[in-house]
């Protein structure tokens, strides 16, 4: 992690630079961590996290197992009645855990978003068969599913062939604005 960059700048204000949302208006009344669905996996609430970017926690923030295990599935933001997106705030935390170099507290997270990612880069769509096996590949594990896959190639839930959509250039405008890297 870049001591310098925690030197210079408040956590809060690196999170507003990412996303837009001032962390400073949460009150802490806990109804985003109440409605979460994936709170029971996390080791800090929804609430508890906002709370240590206001304590400008850079080490406790961007250490955290939460943002990476987030469905993004928007309840917070929804519940929340200062309208702080909180779901927002996890992408930005794990936007500057990458900037800063820390290690990915959920690398097997990680490794699965970075296989999407890059198959719709490729594709345009996902070939659900390519991406576990890229997936697999990518964060071990890699004989462990294949009985299920078999059982579900057998019932045609899995299709050995994949299809392609959109153009090229078009995906490659969409990635470069949204700040990934064309291939
Ligand atoms: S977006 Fe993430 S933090 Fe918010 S409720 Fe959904 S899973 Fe929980
Ligand atoms: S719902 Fe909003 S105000 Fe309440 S604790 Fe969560 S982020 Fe803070």
């Amino acid at each position: 992690m870049s001591a310098v960059k925690q030197e210079q700048k408040c956590l809060a204000h690196a999170i507003q630079e990412y996303c837009g949302c001032n962390v400073f208006v949460c009150y802490q009344c806990g109804r985003c961590s109440a409605g979460c669905p994936v709170a029971f996996a996390f080791d800090w609430q929804p609430r508890q996290l906002i709370r240590l970017i206001q304590l400008d926690r850079w080490a406790d923030v961007l250490a955290a197992h939460t943002p990476w295990l987030c469905a993004s599935c928007l309840t917070c933001a929804a519940r929340c009645p200062q309208g702080l997106d909180v779901a927002k705030v996890m992408d930005a935390i794990r936007m500057l855990v990458r900037q800063e170099g820390c290690p990915i507290p959920e690398p097997v997270v990680e490794a699965f978003h970075t296989t999407f990612l890059d198959m719709i880069r490729q594709r345009g769509r996902q070939h659900e068969l390519s991406l576990m096996a890229r997936f697999k590949l990518r964060g071990g594990g890699l004989g462990k599913d294949v009985p299920l896959g078999v059982r579900m190639l057998g019932k045609g839930k899995l299709r050995l062939s994949g299809q392609r959509a959109g153009q090229g250039g078009v995906l490659a405008r969409i990635f470069a604005q949204a700040g990934g890297k064309p291939k």
